[in-house]
């Protein structure tokens, strides 16, 4: 659920140099592939050295060298952070909060925190569009681990009309209605708890490639309440928000907070992941990748590719030839499978049209209207770019 991660907004910065303050790219005029991942031009921001490398091959060889360690000293550095957790909280209060949302990569580290001895506070949303599947494994990992569970129901009226206006706006983040709830929630309850702590399950070993044009901020609330005050027909009243000052300021730099992503201290695979979580917490499979939600599925297998022009696929595949679980051959080959069959596609339309309360043929319209940046809506952006350039000119110079 936790999209944006501390790597993907670190490798974003870097390509954010690149972004106009008004946050337009620019798009490559030939066509190109990276001679290393598989990264190529339908990224407009990526760049290439002379041997045809790409500028995520060469970030991700900074990247992975400060944030991802594996082995023994990946375990030596975890049992440290474990440890001053443990000496900062007493026995009667939660050490750190994790949102669960049922998939893998939270589930793992919902494990490992109980493995490691904390007593975790676990949050759930139910987006309205969670599978019975990811109920009953919720139960089941919370029935296992002994963790206290926080559920929090969305106002599907509410979410109804805001993921509606998402699709009217036609950009390319549609995932924004449910990622900023989640954070809205776990930020809102670690405050109220005062937990210091929060368990990601974000890490470098399957997602540390994503690009910045293929994805905006889902924290950013001025953007969501912009597009909402364009297409939606709703207030949002109950909807889960959390203000630009809280998240940019406060969490950012007033508040204790400290985020801990436990898959990048372990060789994170997902697939003896999920062999462990099977095993030990019950833990039922999918059936297939985003088959825990038949609207991720749809929107990375159908929207994304045929609005957008990209495919999160690519950047998915890239991330595991970085973290040497998949070569560059591998990669090609399964990027020429299609793992979305047509009659699954028109399936899950259908039920995503009738879910948000339209006709196949009133969806189709709503995402056959015009494509657009996030950056042609009221953002948060300029702000965060002034606040940068604010922080690097009193960050003393290092010569
Ligand atoms: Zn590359």
């Amino acid at each position: 659920m936790e999209k944006e991660t501390r790597a993907s907004f670190e490798l974003n910065q870097t390509q954010e140099s690149k972004v106009s303050s008004k946050g337009e790219t620019l798009s490559h005029s030939k066509y190109q592939i990276c001679t290393k991942c598989i990264m190529d031009t339908t990224d407009p921001l990526i760049e290439f050295d002379d041997k045809g490398v790409c500028s995520h091959c060469h970030h991700w060889d900074q990247v992975q060298e400060k944030q991802y360690f594996t082995g023994a000293d990946g375990e030596s550095r975890f049992s440290k952070i474990v440890s001053k957790i443990k000496s900062e909280t007493s026995g009667d209060t939660y050490d750190c909060i994790l949102g669960l949302s049922g998939g893998v990569d939270s589930t793992y580290v919902a494990y490992l925190t109980e493995k490691h001895g904390l007593n975790a506070l676990a949050v759930h949303m139910d987006s309205g569009w969670n599978s019975e599947l990811a109920v009953k494994n919720i139960e089941n990992i919370i029935k296992k681990l002994n963790f206290d569970l926080f559920t929090h129901v969305i106002d599907w009226d509410e979410m109804r009309d805001l993921q509606l206006s998402y699709f009217k706006a036609g950009v390319a983040n549609c995932d924004v209605p449910t990622d900023h709830a989640i954070t809205a929630i776990l930020y809102k309850l670690a405050e109220e708890k005062g937990i210091k702590y929060i368990m990601s399950g974000s890490n470098l070993a399957t997602e540390c490639i994503l690009p910045f044009s293929w994805g905006y901020d889902a924290k950013d609330s001025i953007n969501l309440k912009a597009i909402q005050k364009k297409f939606g027909t709703l207030k949002l009243k109950n909807y889960p928000s959390r203000s630009f000052y809280k998240t940019y300021i406060h969490d950012a730099y007033l508040s204790r907070f400290t985020t801990i992503r436990p898959l990048n201290f372990i060789d994170y695979n997902k697939e003896d992941a999920m062999a462990i979580i099977k095993k030990e917490l019950d833990w039922r499979e999918y059936g297939g990748k985003h088959y825990e939600s038949v609207f991720t599925r749809f929107f990375q297998g159908y929207y994304l590719p045929n609005k957008h022009g990209f495919d999160k696929k690519r950047a998915h595949l890239a991330s595991l030839i970085q973290s040497g679980q998949l070569s560059r051959d591998e990669a090609l080959k399964k990027m020429e499978l299609s793992d979305y069959p047509e009659d699954l596609m028109l399936q899950d339309r259908e039920f995503i049209a009738k879910k948000l309360g339209l006709s196949v043929t009133e969806f189709e319209t709503i995402m056959d209207g015009p494509k657009r940046e996030f950056s042609d809506f009221p953002s948060a952006y300029p702000y965060l770019q002034f606040l940068r350039k604010l922080k690097s000119l009193l960050r003393p110079s290092k010569s």
